[in-house]
């Protein structure tokens, strides 16, 4: 069976087997880690985990698991942070509206849909 050494920061290097490490490659490659517990002082050791790791544990034997951050949590936000505030006022208008759907497509820009002649 394959061993694959790694480094604790208490213990220093340790021997693991493939089913011993979590390898999870993100969406954003930057955020890709593997981790382990320490088989000496069962403390939870996470690493990044770069590209030439990657592959060096799966060639190991280690399973990679996707994680696939959604697109809208990488969208670029400019103006000030929601605070608490905005919050409270929020869950009040919604006490209050009766139509949310109609008063949620108010703020986008309305296209003018057209039919085709044959539906008419
Ligand atoms: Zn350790």
């Amino acid at each position: 069976m394959t061993t694959i050494k790694a480094s604790c920061p208490g213990c220093g290097d340790v021997e693991l087997t493939p089913v011993q490490v979590q390898l999870v490659v993100c969406t954003v490659k930057s955020w890709s880690y593997y981790g382990f517990t320490c088989p000496q002082c069962q403390e939870g050791v996470r690493k990044p985990a770069g590209s030439d790791i990657v592959a060096l544990l799966i060639s190991g034997g280690v399973t990679a698991e996707p994680w696939t951050i959604p697109a809208e949590a990488l969208e670029q936000h400019d103006g000030p942070a929601l605070n608490y505030d905005d919050v409270l006022d929020f869950a009040l208008w919604l006490g209050s509206a009766e139509l949310v759907a109609a008063a949620a497509g108010a703020l986008r820009p309305r296209r003018v849909a057209t039919a085709p002649e044959s539906a008419l």
